[in-house]
């Protein structure tokens, strides 16, 4: 066994359902806090955990207090999971950061660190849908991310191809009209490109997180829809939930 697949197995025995390797080079230009924030690594692990699917079969065209909670645990468990992986790491003698799941920065513009979603894109865990979401092959957008930043010399994985095809399902169901159907092969070359982010951004944090027992900006429609992670036939049914 190679010492990337050990590393990607040791992630799985710690509870990670996805795992990737990307290679820094492919994100250099990103935007990163600090700015120099990758300059001491070379790779990014990728780390997903799935959520439960019935917790989204039952969203009601909002979110939910137990999607608020599930998105919580989910978010504590991947720190965790990072977190042993970097001491592990660390004891190879080698260099690692975790970067928090969910430790936005600036909440106007729901920046942190470093984008989970680029980083995830990069190695090939999945591609970025016109939700901007990551869509999985496995899962759908019902996943969780997480990045561990490493100097450990690992073979990368290649990103995936863009699989969104025709499909509009995000689109038709997004609560803000935010998402503008625009395909993309690998990734957009802004957010904005795919998404009205202020739209969807005031309907989270001016409408669902206020809401009883959710407090946080969160809404979970267009990864509720997506067919990838309904397992639907015929990929682009965007039928009835
Ligand atoms: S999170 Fe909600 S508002 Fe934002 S793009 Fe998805 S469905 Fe639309
Ligand atoms: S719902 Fe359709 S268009 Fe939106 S991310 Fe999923 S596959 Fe792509």
């Amino acid at each position: 066994m190679t010492r990337t697949e050990k590393i990607k197995e040791h992630a799985r025995n710690l509870g990670a359902d996805l795992v990737g390797v990307a290679d820094l080079a492919l994100l250099e230009g990103i935007d990163t806090e600090p700015a120099d924030l990758l300059g001491p690594y070379r790779h990014a692990l990728a780390l997903a955990v799935k959520l439960p699917n019935a917790v989204f079969e039952q969203l009601p065209g909002r979110p939910t207090p137990l999607y608020a909670q599930v998105y919580l645990n989910a978010n504590a468990l991947l720190d965790q999971i990072a977190l042993r992986l970097c001491a592990h790491i660390e004891g190879q003698g080698y260099a690692a950061l975790p970067i928090p799941a969910s430790q936005p920065l600036d909440m106007t513009v729901f920046r942190s660190h470093l984008s989970a979603k680029a980083v995830a894109n990069t190695a090939g865990l999945g591609w970025q849908g016109k939700s901007l979401l990551i869509v999985t092959p496995e899962y759908g957008p019902r996943v969780r991310l997480v990045t561990v930043l490493t100097d450990m010399p690992l073979q990368a994985d290649k990103p995936l191809k863009n699989r969104c095809g025709s499909c509009t399902c995000c689109t038709e169901a997004c609560v803000a009209g935010a998402i503008r159907n625009v395909s993309t092969d690998f990734h957009y070359a802004s957010r904005e490109e795919a998404l009205d982010f202020q739209k969807c951004a005031d309907k989270l944090v001016n409408e669902f997180s206020p809401m009883e027992n959710i407090g946080k900006p969160i809404c979970g429609i267009c990864i509720q829809v997506c067919p990838w992670g309904r397992k639907l036939k015929g990929r682009g049914a965007c039928s009835e939930v």
